[in-house]
């Protein structure tokens, strides 16, 4: 049976992704040797890395003076490294979420962190609007899209001070304005390759202007200066990566992304609209997702979550189940994501629907 896969991540790559990992595990650009066998320094490795960052900046039109990085320790890294980086005594969080919570609580071992706003207060169903940014804060951190609740920021916010965005679910899933940024970063786990290594987005000039000291590893500017290869970079994730992007710009780039993106959620979000066993978990419509659907049974249907589960899951729907901190489904439909595969999953559900 064909298997539809949406799970939050590790997730879907495309297909040429696998097939080309799997061919240079075996035969490395014609070195004879598997990709995870051969040096990160030699001639081929370099310019696996080369490529990958030259296509990240060209898909997401990164400006000059920015650096794009490969490195380990997930996202979760990124969440104490990027304030250890760039906080001075003050910086602003929206809390958008479980993973804005765990950035909020490394930045407070680097200073005072100012929770601009929080939608904790409805489960984190929606995204606050219209809150005040200090001016003196080094920047603002945003969770650009929430993997778990299900909600994204629509728009970026109009501040005056820098940006930094936990991208690790919707990069490369819509463009973005990258110089409104100081870090962008994203594990690749979501929607670029497999779990091992993460992507960062970091601009120059922003580094270096604190006093406090920042050990080797821990210091952007080491793997700047280094172009990622410091110490051994996750060879072949980075490899697997690079075949995605190749996959993106094949594919129309971020534009074209973006334009099935609003078609699948779409037409995702309309059968949740109409179903009546369904509803989305997530009431403003301009702040669902277009990458994770959170949905739940209506009230009058609540007995049948566990029905409809296993009825899904024979039906070939994997992954659908939803985080314990919403409860009901989630469906990923990350970019690698065939409109195939939503359309099966909006059928069982109608199928589902009729069959009492
Ligand atoms: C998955 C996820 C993370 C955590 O990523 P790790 O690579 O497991 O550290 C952080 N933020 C968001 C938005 C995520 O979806």
């Amino acid at each position: 049976m064909k298997k539809h896969n949406f799970y939050a991540g590790p997730s879907i790559l495309p297909e040429i992704t696998k097939e080309k990992t799997a061919e240079a595990i075996m035969n490395f650009a014609d070195t004879g040797l598997s990709v995870m066998e051969v040096s990160h320094r030699s001639k081929e490795f370099v310019a696996v890395m080369d490529e990958a960052q030259a296509l990240v900046k060209e898909l997401l039109k990164v400006p000059d003076g920015y650096s794009v990085l490969f490195i380990q320790g997930g996202a979760s890294l990124q969440f104490l490294m990027a304030p250890f980086n760039l906080m001075n005594k003050k910086a602003a969080y929206l809390n958008t979420g479980a993973w804005s919570k765990k950035a909020i609580k490394e930045a407070k071992f680097f200073g005072e962190v100012v929770e601009v706003a929080s939608s904790a207060d409805a489960n984190y169903n929606y995204i606050p609007k219209n809150y005040h940014v200090p001016a003196d804060a080094s920047y603002l951190h945003i969770t650009t899209n929430n993997t778990i609740y299900g909600t994204q920021l629509s728009t970026m916010p109009e501040v005056d001070i820098p940006l930094i965005g936990d991208m690790s679910s919707d990069i490369f899933s819509r463009p973005v304005d990258v110089a409104k940024f100081d870090v962008i970063y994203a594990g690749a786990q979501k929607n670029l390759g497999p779990a091992g290594t993460t992507l960062i987005i970091v601009k120059n000039d922003a580094l270096n202007k604190l006093e406090r000291p920042i050990p080797t590893l821990l210091n952007y500017q080491t793997h700047i200066d280094k172009g990622s290869m410091f110490n051994t970079p996750a060879t072949l994730p980075v490899f697997a990566s690079l075949q995605t992007l190749r996959w993106l710009k094949e594919n129309g780039g971020i534009d074209a992304m973006e334009k099935t993106n609003i078609e699948k959620a779409g037409i995702l979000y309309d059968e949740l609209d109409r179903n009546k066993l369904f509803t989305s978990t997530v009431p403003n419509q301009d702040d669902r997702s277009k990458m994770n659907v959170t949905f739940v049974m209506t009230p009058d249907y609540a007995e049948l979550e566990k029905d409809f589960l296993d009825f899904a899951t024979a039906k070939g729907m994997v992954g659908i189940k939803g985080h314990r901190s919403v409860g009901g489904f989630r469906a990923s439909i990350y970019n690698a994501m065939p409109i195939a595969s939503i359309k099966a999953l909006i059928a069982v559900m109608q199928e589902f629907e009729k069959r009492d």
